[in-house]
């Protein structure tokens, strides 16, 4: 009997290599990571295999089937519900014990199941020996090798799944863990009580049942629970029997059950794996007395963050000066094709202008997310979260959870998906709430202009003291809830770390690209449709007499120098003096009129809001449209400030009008906390709303951080005025 459709589930241990396999198998690209937990939600692919068509999911890495992790609730409903025909359980074969650990529980299970060994190029380099077919025979499941990163064995197992969903396979036979006498009296005892009702013995294994419900479970009792009247009766059975093991062995059940299946995963590695003593030097553990240790791990990660910033910024700003040129050349030939009129207007001074003056952010993203991308797969993010562990515990988590943060510095909306792989759901909310505190690269547009404008020579060290603030606030308002909204324990948690292992560029690029997406769609999206409101807003009503004329009213920036592009794009040169704005007939002119638009009047109306925080009405303006994404700050600024609209933090003009504003270096400050502060933008909402799926918490999340910007900003800003600095 021929089979069409099988359906396997691939399971493992978080980096056991699950996904390379998955995509070995379907020959399609997912993300490859080397810290725990990348894969949290189950991904599908399909493969036609000697006329079968092989549905293959790569469920989320778990080191067991407790319900304690996302994770693992994930991957066991999916097992236990959605009944896969196959299960294939992808061992690192250089790390056997911890990772049968999960094929103990699959067995109790009762799925059709295959180990993979994967990793063996490893398991051979550290000198191990494992005996395949002894393993296969005691555990009664086939065993195939695998090298995930070179494609072996992909064949092998392909032919191994199709024999055994087909019950073709010689060494598939169940097998018990045998947990020792009273134990096994005890899930004999609930399984009678079970068989009361056999309908439930076809749906489930009773034997898992029994021994879940002896570690009590809370998931499987809820289960049981809805079973009705029996499920009462397996309840009290199961309960009678832990009070009774607890007696016994005086201790919970629980303990003793992991004990016993590691005590039957040592005795079964006694008999299969033989490790040759002279090639026991361990590498990754040699570089981790370095990087781990308790004195000079601090400091290696300090500089390894710098080094990152660094890189961003240095290395960034040469493809940022070539985008920026481009961008102001091709406004410039767009102007010089069209007529003066309406939609020159919008295409250059909306679009191209305002989805310019994002884009050329987009080498420092690209960078940043290399960076964490290198982080994670050598295996150094999981390093970072040991050694941040004991700072994070200050707000009450655990170092896992510096992972997101980390992560934040390039873009909030990624790092809030991150904390999915944080076991608690209170762990996961603290995180997502303090995630946006966490300074994203499109803020970074905000603080350059601003420093750049008002701070001059020590406008470094502003933007790192914005940074700073941000973490401060991270901590004080992580804090806060804790004792609040999260009171409780934080929960024991072994860090996981991963052998260090040299990454493939290609994985590196693959990773680096999936996160920058986020970032090109808001591009495409968010960002476009803002620059067209900002625009329109700015443009209508619009008082023919007053618009713009023809000849300079373009200002292009080259090689960081303001330079007038006439019509025809030659470029005038630069004035020695800087043109004072009333010098400039047309630019006065443009700002009357603007002040007149619906973004003008807009910002009259919400000013009185920000009167205490230092905001003019075109700073308030800006800060409403940051809402969409922290980068149109700057092009409002710039459209409102009416320098061509070509704003970006480089552009002289912007930065002259905005000194003359009456905007002060107090006030300035004040602004850029603010921008920290409040809301990242749309898509970083959207994407708290997914993940906490509840509007409530949403709304707490937008609400709070307006609050905190604005006293934050309002204490700067008062503060500052009563010591008298920044008059
Ligand atoms: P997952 O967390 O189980 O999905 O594991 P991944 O597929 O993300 O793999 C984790 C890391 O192990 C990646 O860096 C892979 O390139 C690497 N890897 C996967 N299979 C092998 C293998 O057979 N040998 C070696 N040396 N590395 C592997
Ligand atoms: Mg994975």
């Amino acid at each position: 009997m021929k089979k069409e459709t099988i359906t396997l589930a691939l399971t493992g241990n978080p980096n056991s290599g699950k996904t390379t396999i998955f995509n070995n198998l379907t020959g399609t690209r997912q993300h490859v990571g080397n810290w725990p937990g990348v894969t949290v939600e189950k991904k599908e692919g399909t493969v036609l295999y000697n006329g079968y068509r092989l549905r293959v999911v790569d469920l989320p890495g778990t080191y067991s089937l407790t319900a304690y992790s996302i994770e693992e609730i994930v991957a066991r409903r999916f097992l236990v519900d959605a009944k896969p025909e196959v299960v294939v359980d992808i061992v690192d074969a250089s790390n056997l014990e911890r990772n049968l650990y999960l094929a103990t529980q699959l067995i109790e299970l009762g799925v059709k199941l295959i180990l993979v060994l994967n990793m063996a190029d490893v398991a051979n380099a550290r000198g191990h020996q494992i005996n395949a077919d002894v393993l296969g025979k005691l555990l009664g499941v086939p065993v195939v090798f695998t090298v995930g990163t070179r494609n072996e064995g992909t064949k092998a197992l392909l032919d191994k799944v199709v024999e055994v969903a087909e019950d073709r396979d010689t060494v598939s036979r169940h097998i018990h863990i045998s947990y020792g006498h009273e134990m096994e009296k005890e899930i004999k005892n609930i399984q009678d009580v079970i068989w009361q009702d056999p309908s439930i013995g076809q749906r489930f294994s009773t034997r898992w049942l029994a021994v879940k419900l002896l570690e009590n479970d809370t998931a499987v009792k809820e289960r049981v629970h809805e079973f009705g009247e029996i499920g009462g009766k397996i309840l009290d059975q199961a309960e009678a029997s832990r009070t009774r093991l607890n007696e016994f062995y005086q201790d919970d059940p629980e303990m003793v059950l992991t004990d016993q299946r590691y005590g039957f995963i040592g005795g079964a590695l006694k008999e299969v794996l033989k490790i040759s003593s002279q090639s026991k030097f361990d590498l990754s553990r040699q570089v981790d007395l370095v990087l781990t240790n308790r004195i000079l791990g601090f400091p290696v990660f300090v500089f390894f963050i710098w080094a990152m910033f660094q890189l961003t910024f240095t290395v960034g700003a040469y493809p940022m000066d070539w985008i920026d040129a481009g961008v102001g050349w091709f406004g410039a030939l767009v102007s010089g094709l069209l007529p003066p009129g309406l939609l020159r207007d919008l295409l250059v001074n909306g679009i191209i202008a305002g989805v310019g003056s994002v884009i050329i952010f987009l080498p420092n993203i690209l960078l940043l997310f290399f960076c964490i991308s290198l982080f994670e797969d050598t295996g150094y993010m999981a390093r970072a979260a040991f050694i941040m562990d004991r700072v994070m515990h200050v707000i009450g988590l655990h170092g896992k959870s510096f992972i997101p943060m980390l992560m934040g510095f390039g873009c909030n909306a990624p790092a809030i998906m991150a904390t999915r792989t944080l076991e608690s759901e209170r762990d996961r909310l603290l995180s997502i709430l303090i995630n946006p505190l966490i300074s994203c690269s499109a803020r970074l547009p905000v603080y350059i202009l601003l420093a750049g404008t008002f701070f001059g020579a020590s406008a470094g060290n502003v933007i790192f003291s914005i940074y700073a603030l941000g973490i401060a606030l991270a901590i004080g308002v992580g804090k806060l809830f804790r004792v609040t909204l999260f009171r409780g324990e934080i929960a024991p948690f072994v860090m996981e770390l991963p052998p260090y292992r040299v990454p493939t560029l290609k994985s590196l690029l693959i990773h680096m690209w999936d996160r920058s997406q986020i970032f090109l769609r808001k591009m495409g999206g968010v960002i476009l449709v803002g620059s067209i409101v900002v625009w329109f807003l700015g443009a209508f009503p619009r008082n023919v007499e007053l618009s713009v004329g023809q000849g300079a009213d373009k200002v292009g920036v080259t090689g960081g120098q303001v330079v007038p592009v006439t019509v025809d794009g030659s470029h005038e040169p630069l004035p020695s003096t800087p043109l004072a704005l009333g010098d400039n007939r047309e630019q006065a002119m443009e700002q009357a009129r603007l002040e007149k638009s619906f973004l003008g009047k807009l910002g009259h109306a919400i000013q009185p809001v920000f009167d205490p925080l230092g905001f003019d009405w075109r700073t308030s303006v800006a800060v409403l449209t940051g809402f969409v994404a922290k980068e149109i700050v700057v092009s409002t600024l710039g459209v409102l400030h009416a320098t061509g609209a070509d704003a970006n933090e480089e552009s002289e003009a912007l930065r002259r009008s905005l000194r003359a504003s009456g905007m002060t270096p107090l006030g300035a400050y004040a602004l850029m906390a603010f921008v920290l502060i409040y809301i990242p933008c749309l898509a970083t909402v959207a994407v708290i709303r997914r993940e906490t799926n509840s509007w409530k918490w949403t709304g707490f999340s937008v609400g709070y951080s307006l609050v905190l910007a604005w006293g934050v900003s309002c204490l700067i800003y008062q503060g500052g005025l009563f010591l008298g600095i920044g008059i």
